[in-house]
């Protein structure tokens, strides 16, 4: 059953803080959710929400918002040293990247504290301190806003490039991304995982930290590095470096 509120702000739902309201508004934490969403808007053009971390809204939104808040985090399978993980869309991306490194996953440590969700990190192929989404992606489950037809895409199907993919092109509006699976290592299977330190200050802050490279200090020197250049969000609004959507 899905709720819809009207005239909802969503102040707390885009990191400018821009306190623009919804006409309407409806938060779907599953996919029998989505569905029941999408079918209920289907003569109306959807206006998706994930982290709210790359949008400046400078006015209310007038088509029905739907926040995509799905969770839910699976290991798929293991093979040798790799392991393959699903995330779903409404994971918060530096959670994501945090529970990998807990668990002892490579791949995605350089990209901790991009803020967003997982869900949003296909279209434009996030990437920081010299690793992209799509070194470690393998696939994305999505549903077509007007057709309703659930499709996987892989790899070479999504045509990343720098900060680009057909999300931003071609199929520009027409899924909804509800999951992304990745293939990560499993460093306590493997010996010979190269981390990546030479892009940005990473070894200097290392330096600073005193701390051996791991995944877990890699990624705290860049959650250090990016505190210190970027203000935090959640205090000062912001966007980031700016891509390029406005409502
Ligand atoms: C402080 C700061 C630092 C940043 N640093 C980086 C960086 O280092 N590297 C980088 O790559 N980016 C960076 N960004 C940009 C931002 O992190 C990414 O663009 C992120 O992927 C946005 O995720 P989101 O969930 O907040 O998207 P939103 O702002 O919620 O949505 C973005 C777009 O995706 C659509 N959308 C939302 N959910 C879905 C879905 N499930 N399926 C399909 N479409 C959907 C929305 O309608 C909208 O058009 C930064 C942003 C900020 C604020």
């Amino acid at each position: 059953m899905i709720e819809i509120k009207s005239h909802f702000s969503l102040k707390e739902h885009n990191t400018f803080g821009i306190s623009a309201f919804a006409k309407a508004y409806t938060s779907v934490s599953t996919i029998q959710q989505l569905r029941e969403a999408l079918a209920y808007y289907h003569n109306e053009e959807v206006f998706l929400l994930g982290g709210g971390s790359n949008m400046l809204l400078l006015n209310n939104i007038e088509r029905p918002v739907v926040h995509v808040n799905i969770k839910g985090i699976d290991l798929l399978k293991q093979e040798n040293q790799h392991v393959y993980v699903t995330a779903m869309a409404g994971e918060n991306w530096h959670d994501f990247v945090i529970f990998c490194i807990e668990n002892n996953w490579a791949g995605i440590e350089n990209m901790a504290l991009i803020p967003g969700n997982v869900g949003t990190s296909p279209i434009q192929n996030i990437g920081a301190y010299g690793v992209e989404l799509k070194d470690t992606f393998v696939s994305c489950n999505v549903i077509n806003i007007k057709t309703g037809d659930v499709k996987t895409l892989h790899l070479e199907d999504c045509k990343f490039g720098y900060r680009d993919s057909i999300f931003k092109n071609e199929e520009l509006g027409k899924y909804v991304i509800t999951s992304v699976t990745f293939k990560l290592i499993d460093i306590l299977k493997t010996n010979d995982y190269q981390l990546k330190t030479s892009y940005g200050a990473i070894l200097d802050e290392l330096e600073n930290l005193q701390i051996e490279p791991s995944i877990q200090s890699v990624a705290q020197a860049v959650i250090n590095i990016r505190s210190s250049k970027l203000p935090d969000p959640k205090v000062i609004g912001n966007s980031g470096s700016f891509q390029k959507s406005y409502y």
